[in-house]
C-alpha cells in the first residue's frame, strides 16, 4: 500500500433510523397495523461477542463482533460478514433488515442477517485475520449453520475469510459442512459466477434502468464509487457493455479520464498497489467529487450514507444504481426524487450476490455443481424479473422504486408471519 488511509467514510448517524423509516412507509402503504411494524422492526436474535486476538507480536487485543438475525420467517437467515472499523450494532441491525427485504424481494427462501467485527483489516496480518475469523466463528457457531444462518463475504472480507469460517465450523462439528457459508473459493464448494454475481446483477439492472430513461447504454457514461468486490467488476462490465467509465474512487482517492478509463489496466494497477490512486491512465480527482461528476449513471458501491443531504443536490447523474447497501440516506432520497433522478434501490440492485449465494447453497447441499453459463443465465433471468416486477409496481402505485420494492418484500414477509401464526 502506497497511500495513507483516510477514514473509511462519513457513516450516517444511524442507518437503522433510515431502515425503520423505510419499513414504516411500506407498512403504511400496505395498510398493516403498528403490531406488524413492531414485529418486523425488531430483530429476532442478536449476539455481541468479544473476540480476543493474540497479535503477531504477542500482545492481546479484544475486538467486538456482532451477528444479528433480523428475520427467519421464510427460511434460514442469510447475510454477509463485515470487517470494518465503522461496525456498530445499529449498523448491523440495519444491514440485517435490508437482507430480509432483499431475500423476500428476490424470492429466495431465506430470512435476513448480518455480522460484523469492528476491525480495520488493512492494519492486521493475514494470520491475525485468520485468528479473528476463527474465534468470531467459534463464538457465533451456536447460531449459524446451513439450516440456521449462512454468512457470506461483505466489506473487508472475502473468499479466504469464508474458507476459514467454513473450516472452523466444520471442525467443531466433526465433518465438512460446505453449506454453512457462501462466497467460498471454487475449490471448496464455491459457485462459478459468485465472485462477480453482485456486479453482474448491478449491471443487468443498470442497463434496464438506463433504457427505461430513454438512454442507450452504448455510448452512455458512468461513474463508480468504490473499487472493491462490487465496484471493480461493475466498472468492467459497464465498460464491456459499451459505457464510458469516466471516474472511479476508493477510500484513498479517485481517478478519471474523459474518454473513459481502461478498466482492465486500472484493475491491474489496483492489484499491484492496493488503490486506484496513482493510476497512470487517468487524472487524480478528489475522492468525493466523483459523486458530482456529470454522467448518465452513478453506481455507489462503497458503504452506507455516501449520498446525503449535504451532497445530494450536486449529484448530476440521471440514474443511480445502488451497488452498496444503504448508500443514499433518507433525506438524500427525497432530494434525488424531487430532482427526477431515478434511484434503483439496493435491495433490488445488488441482489445478484444473494441470488448466486442461494445457488451456491443449493449446489453445496446437493453436491452437484453447475456451469458458469447456467449460473449466469439464471442470475440474469431473476434480476430482470425482479426489475420488471418492481418497476411495474412503482408505476401502478405512483411511488419511487425503493418504496415499491420495500412494500413488495415486506408484504411477502408479513404473509409468512400471518401464515405461520404467532406461537404460543
Ligand atoms: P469491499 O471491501 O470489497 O470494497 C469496498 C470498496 O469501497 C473499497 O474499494 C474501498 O476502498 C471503497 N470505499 C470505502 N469507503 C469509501 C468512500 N468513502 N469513497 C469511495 N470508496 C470507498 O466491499 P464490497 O463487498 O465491494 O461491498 C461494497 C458495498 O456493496 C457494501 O455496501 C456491501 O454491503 C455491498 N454489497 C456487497 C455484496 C458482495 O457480494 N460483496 C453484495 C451485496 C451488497
Amino acid at each position: 500500500m502506497t497511500t495513507t488511509a483516510q477514514p473509511i467514510t462519513a457513516v450516517p448517524a444511524n442507518p437503522l433510523a433510515d431502515a425503520h423509516a423505510q419499513l414504516a412507509s411500506a407498512i403504511e402503504l400496505l395498510g398493516y397495523d403498528d403490531g406488524m411494524f413492531s414485529l418486523l422492526a425488531q430483530p429476532r436474535r442478536e449476539v455481541t461477542v468479544a473476540v480476543p486476538l493474540r497479535r503477531d507480536d504477542g500482545r492481546i487485543e479484544v475486538l467486538v463482533g456482532h451477528r444479528v438475525q433480523h428475520n427467519l420467517s421464510r427460511g434460514p437467515a442469510k447475510g454477509g460478514l463485515r470487517f470494518s472499523p465503522d461496525v456498530s450494532l445499529d449498523e448491523v441491525r440495519a444491514l440485517a433488515m435490508w437482507m430480509t427485504w432483499k431475500c423476500a424481494l428476490l424470492d429466495v427462501p431465506y430470512g435476513g442477517a448480518k455480522g460484523g467485527v469492528r476491525i480495520d483489516p488493512a492494519l492486521y496480518s493475514e494470520s491475525e485475520l485468520e485468528r479473528v475469523t476463527r474465534r468470531y466463528t467459534s463464538e457465533i457457531s451456536p447460531l449459524i449453520g446451513p439450516e440456521r444462518d449462512i454468512p457470506a463475504p461483505d466489506v473487508g472480507t472475502d473468499e479466504r475469510t469464508m474458507a476459514w469460517l467454513m473450516d472452523t465450523y466444520s471442525l467443531q462439528h466433526g465433518h465438512t459442512v460446505l453449506g454453512v457459508t457462501t462466497g467460498k473459493p471454487l475449490s471448496l464448494g464455491g459457485s462459478r459466477g459468485r465472485a462477480t454475481a453482485t456486479s453482474r446483477g448491478v449491471v443487468h439492472v443498470a442497463l434496464a434502468a438506463l433504457r427505461e430513461c430513454g438512454i442507450d447504454p452504448a455510448g452512455a457514461t458512468a461513474v463508480v464509487q468504490g473499487f472493491g468486490k462490487v465496484g471493480r467488476h461493475a466498472a468492467r462490465f459497464l465498460a464491456e457493455a459499451g459505457l464510458r467509465v469516466l471516474a472511479v474512487s476508493d477510500q484513498y482517492g479517485a481517478v478519471g479520464a474523459e474518454p473513459g478509463l481502461d478498466v482492465a489496466a486500472l484493475e491491474a494497477h489496483v492489484d499491484a498497489h492496493g488503490t486506484v490512486v496513482g493510476f497512470p491512465g487517468g487524472e487524480e480527482l478528489d475522492r468525493d467529487a466523483v459523486l458530482e461528476r456529470s454522467a448518465d449513471l452513478l453506481v455507489p458501491a462503497a458503504v452506507e450514507g455516501t449520498i446525503h443531504a449535504g451532497n445530494a443536490d450536486r449529484v448530476r447523474a440521471r440514474v443511480v444504481v445502488e451497488g452498496a447497501n444503504g448508500p443514499t440516506t433518507r433525506e438524500a432520497d427525497g432530494i434525488l426524487e424531487a430532482r427526477g433522478v431515478l434511484v434503483v434501490p439496493d435491495i433490488l440492485a445488488n441482489a445478484g450476490g444473494v441470488i448466486v449465494s442461494y445457488f451456491e447453497w443449493v449446489q453445496a447441499n446437493q453436491a452437484y455443481w453447475w456451469s458458469t453459463e447456467d449460473v449466469e443465465a439464471r442470475l440474469e433471468e431473476r434480476m430482470l424479473q425482479a426489475w420488471h416486477h418492481v418497476r411495474d409496481h412503482s408505476r401502478r402505485l405512483g411511488v419511487p422504486l425503493r418504496t415499491a420494492a420495500t412494500a413488495l418484500a415486506v408484504e411477502r414477509v408479513a404473509q409468512a408471519h400471518q401464515q405461520r401464526g404467532l406461537y404460543p
